[in-house]
């Protein structure tokens, strides 16, 4: 199979011109192409008269030496590499050792789940949160009804804190094994749309997200794994240097339980704050790590597309247009728009009483009105807090309840309109050209009482700037929302070589809340590399 990349064809181009494209690019008769796969399609909208679709195809041909050999100067042309996934374990028929468990049944834990499935380990998954569906609906009455369930809601519950998300499926990690590629063929086998597959930003939106978790669960289960929902890890038994067991707490009717368990993978996310405590006074090794704060912008979804794409805006190849952009402001500080959401909304993301939080999802369509981003800017440790690793949930808990006080004390989000911002005075009265999309409600107010001033000062900074690269991005009436806190961990629980907590040997960090992954596909690809060295250490113990 030979790898064709960068081949450019224009937007409206017929699937016949892209067949002769690839032939002529090739030097061969269409005839000589036996099949053609299509690995990525991304577009350069630079020029925007003349926007372009930029392919990469896998082809099978008769003579694939010839073709190789006579194009050998062109980086474009190469053999196509072997993406297919192989275990790098698998255990002996009637395996019987002390099955692995893994805490946590976000992406990260979901791969890791499926990987020591497939080879044959059996593993417990714990999640404190209820099965999807009935998760759902706790995450709706938050939105809907201002009823906020602290065990079951957009952080915690099956599927993770991805669940009810945009679902965007890229990220800019290395991955020389591709496992990306396995974590992706793993979502469309659970109904995930094909085009994941190849799309340079896939994303999958909220409603296919939930039926596919749960696909997921049953081929888990049907190679031998056990899910234990509503089942909060709450303390770690740790011997001699070791994992020897966990200590389980029903978080539906408080039942306490004790489970022995020597290698656990431990993907806990990023929300999960009384988790972090107690690890730390177990004495687990954590440190301190950067993190960014600050508020959801939106635009009309209209106001992106024209901005991005001019004339083909709402061309249906292009889709609903999105962004990433970054400044760094004269306060030291970086400023960067974060999970930017086309078509989307904005969400209520607390998973604490009497604390707003702000995150972005969409559906598959993102046919929705508004486009969110994140605004976020940098926040360090020993800096702006004390370095201590839990310092940092401190800081995000103090803004976080600012936040519930100034949008009025029931979930409602505080929020100001960019002019208003911008003239350094709170917002009131009716909102204006750009309606919030936030549920159950925002309330204009002054976001300087819920967020530190250098990272005010570095977003209205940062917003002219951003205007001037999207014309309308800093428009009086566009509206922002706070707080955004829970961008990334503010913790890593560090790892060894062997993936296996520095200082506690059978634990395995894993994903976002340990610090080694930023989003779902990074997550669940940590998922799958960590399973892989758990499986190899408890196979070679027998
Ligand atoms: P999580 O998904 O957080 O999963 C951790 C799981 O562990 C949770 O289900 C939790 O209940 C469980 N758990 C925690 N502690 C315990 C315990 N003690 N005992 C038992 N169970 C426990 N990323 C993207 O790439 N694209 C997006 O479009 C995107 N949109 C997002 C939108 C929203 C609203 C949110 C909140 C996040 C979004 N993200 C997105 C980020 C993405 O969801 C996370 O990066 C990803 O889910 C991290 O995966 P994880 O498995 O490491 O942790």
């Amino acid at each position: 199979m030979i790898r064709l990349s960068d081949l450019a064809l224009p937007l409206d181009h017929t699937p016949e011109a892209l067949d002769a494209a690839i032939a002529q690019r090739l030097g061969v008769t269409p005839q000589r192409i036996l099949r053609r796969t299509m690995v990525r399609r991304g577009n350069d909208a630079r020029k925007k008269g003349a926007i372009k679709l930029v392919y990469v195809f896998d082809i099978e041909l008769d003579d694939e030496a010839e073709v190789l050999a006579r194009l050998e100067g062109d980086s474009h042309v190469r053999p196509a590499p072997d993406t297919a996934y192989r275990p790098p374990v698998v255990a002996p028929d009637g395996w019987d050792g002390t099955r692995p468990v893994v805490i946590g049944a976000g992406p990260c834990g979901l791969l890791a789940a499926l990987i020591l499935a497939e080879m044959g380990l059996k593993p417990i998954i714990i999640e404190r949160g209820k099965a999807v569906r009935e998760r759902t609906k706790d995450t709706w009455a938050l939105w809907r009804k201002h009823q906020l369930t602290p065990e079951s809601n957009v952080q915690f519950g099956e599927g993770g804190a991805g669940t009810f998300s945009d679902g965007k499926l890229y990220s800019r990690i290395k991955d020389p094994r591709h496992l990306s590629r396995k974590v992706l063929t793993e979502f469309v086998k659970a109904g995930a749309p094909d085009d994941i597959l190849y799309e340079a930003h896939p994303h999958i939106g909220t409603f296919r997200l939930v039926t596919m978790v749960i696909s997921m669960r049953e081929t888990i289960e049907a190679l031998g794994g056990e899910y234990r929902f509503q089942t909060r890890v709450a303390d770690f038994d740790i011997k001699d240097g070791a994992l020897a067991g966990l200590h389980l707490v029903s978080t539906g009717d408080g039942a306490e339980s004790y489970l022995p368990a020597r290698h656990c993978i431990l993907a806990p996310g990023h929300s999960s704050r009384d988790t972090f405590e107690v690890l730390h006074q177990r004495g687990v090794f954590m440190e301190a790590k950067p993190f960014a704060i600050g508020v959801r912008i939106e635009h009309p979804q209209s106001w992106v597309d024209k901005a991005r794409y001019g004339a083909c805006a709402g061309h249906p190849v292009l889709g609903a247009a999105a962004y990433a952009i970054s400044h760094q402001a004269s306060n030291g500080r970086a400023v960067y728009s974060f999970c930017m959401c086309p078509g989307g909304r904005v969400v209520a993301a607390t998973s604490e009483e009497g604390r707003v939080v702000t995150n972005g999802m969409s559906q598959y369509s993102r046919a929705e009105f508004n486009a969110n981003s994140g605004l976020v800017v940098t926040v360090d440790p020993g800096k702006d807090y004390p370095a201590d690793p839990l310092a940092g949930i401190e800081f995000q808990r103090k803004w976080e309840s600012l936040a519930f006080t100034a949008g009025g004390g029931d979930y409602c989000a505080p929020g100001q309109k960019v002019g208003d911002f911008l003239a350094r005075r709170a917002s009131s009265g009716d909102f204006g050209a750009v309606k919030p999309s936030y549920q159950p409600g925002v309330k204009l107010t002054d976001l300087s009482a819920c967020l530190p001033p250098y990272v005010i000062e570095a977003i209205r900074e940062a917003l002219p700037v951003f205007g001037r690269q999207i014309p309308m991005y800093d428009h009086p009436d566009v509206i922002m929302t706070g707080v955004e806190t829970r961008t990334s961990s503010p913790l890593r629980i560090t790892r060894g070589k062997d993936f296996q907590s520095l200082n506690t040997r059978g634990l395995y960090p894993a994903g976002e809340g340990a610090g080694y992954a930023g989003g779902i596909l990074s997550a669940a690809v940590d998922g799958i590399k960590v399973a892989e060295a758990l499986a190899v250490e408890v196979l070679k113990e027998g």
